[in-house]
């Protein structure tokens, strides 16, 4: 039992945070992944064509409030400067996103300052007590100009169902901001890796303690050859679907090839609902610092997860809790040694940075319980501590 390793499964972020930790206390971790590169959704890599650093799959700005792990991860590679401004194409024209004064005086043809378009947008704003749902809440804080022209098509297009049956927190991440600042995000610390993401992840994983074996799939028939387990996979895979499939949108690319600059900016999304995708990412705009003669254009679409799919998006409809409840208290009551962690094996919408932190609050608990000697099987989730 002694000499028994840890096995980490999954070398996104999560897993790559934890393996570290657990490394860094002196013990030994294997970590598995079925695709042949580790950093998960999160991959860059150099296009061959035009040598700009690609986001693999889809736009990754890394962005957060936490002084700890914004600390963490430039430990293990350069963060430069990038500030997220992002365009949306809507039927009514170009404006900036996300919504601020230019945003608003241009779509209203106004001249007003903060104060007038706050009480401007009070009168647009439906008066709806208690948003249930992501419609209600759009309508609630913007009215219906707005969230036709800007929400609606691109949800419907982003998550394939109707606004009204998504739940009111995904508009919640977005600001609605009465002055001129353009920033995507309200987080104080805010970057892309110089080198990509996928050189941090490997940086992380790199220690003399921690093995990584890429291309290998995990059958959790090994569960028992290890001390503990860590699951970073999707939580219903991990049950073979036991309880039926977690409703996930995916989302799929086309790339082309082009000279110059293309859109003049790293992000452009595109709100109408008859436009077949949801945004065009150009992404040597990610990188202002590099110098490109080619381009690498991505139009980005949505659609249903399906079996060979990624999961990118975990949709949370009422029918999705249901199930997730299901596999929450199977797996509790199944004391196999494994916990589940991160965005698909806790099923949950979860940015970079709070991956990071609750890999690093999860590894110090694990690691207090498994000094402690308490009698820890750790079939548990990382939101649960
Ligand atoms: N959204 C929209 N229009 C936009 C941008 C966002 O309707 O131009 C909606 C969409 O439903 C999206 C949600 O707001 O899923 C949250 O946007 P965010 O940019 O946070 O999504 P992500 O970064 O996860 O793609």
């Amino acid at each position: 039992m002694g000499n028994k390793k840890y096995l980490v499964v999954g070398a996104g972020f999560s897993g790559a945070v934890i393996a570290r930790q657990l490394a860094e206390q002196g013990y030994k971790v294997l970590v598995i992944d079925k695709r042949n590169h580790v950093a998960g959704n999160c991959h860059t890599e150099r296009d061959s064509d035009t040598n700009v650093m690609v986001h693999k799959y889809g736009p990754h700005i890394f962005n957060t409030n936490d002084e700890n792990v914004w600390k963490f991860i430039n430990i293990y590679g350069n963060m430069k400067p990038f500030v997220n401004k992002v365009i949306a194409n809507t039927e009514k024209g170009i404006f900036s996103m996300p919504m601020n004064l230019l945003t608003l005086n241009q779509f209203f043809k106004k001249k007003l300052s903060p104060s007038d378009v706050e009480d401007f947008i009070k009168i647009k704003q439906k008066k709806i007590p208690n948003p249930k749902n992501f419609e209600e809440q759009a309508l609630a804080f913007l009215g219906q100009e707005l969230y036709y022209n800007f929400f609606y098509g691109y949800t419907k297009k982003q998550w394939g169902c109707d606004p009204k049956e998504l739940p009111a927190s995904i508009l919640k991440r977005l600001p609605i901001r009465f002055n001129y600042d353009d920033n995507y995000y309200n987080s104080k610390y805010q970057g892309i890796p110089e080198n990509g993401y996928t050189a941090i992840v490997e940086n992380i994983l790199n220690h003399k303690n921690i093995e990584v074996k890429l291309g290998q799939e995990y059958n959790k028939k090994v569960n028992s050859a290890y001390k503990h387990v860590f699951y970073t996979g999707a939580l219903d895979a991990y049950f073979d679907y036991k309880f039926d499939r977690l409703g996930y949108r995916t989302v799929f690319f086309e790339e082309e090839i082009k000279k110059g600059d293309y859109q003049g900016n790293a992000v452009i999304n595109y709100c109408e609902e008859k436009i077949p995708f949801t945004r065009i990412h150009e992404h040597k705009h990610f990188a202002p610092w590099e110098t490109h003669k080619k381009t690498i254009v991505i139009k980005e679409y949505s659609k249903e997860t399906e079996r060979e799919d990624e999961p990118y998006y975990p949709k949370r409809l009422t029918k999705d809790k249901e199930i997730l409840e299901k596999y929450k208290t199977h797996a509790k009551s199944c004391q196999e040694n494994v916990s589940f962690v991160g965005r698909l094996a806790t099923y949950r919408y979860l940015d970079m940075d709070k991956v990071i932190a609750e890999a690093l609050a999860y590894s110090e608990y694990f690691l207090a319980k498994t000094t402690a000697k308490t009698n820890f099987k750790g079939e548990i989730f990382s939101d649960n501590i």
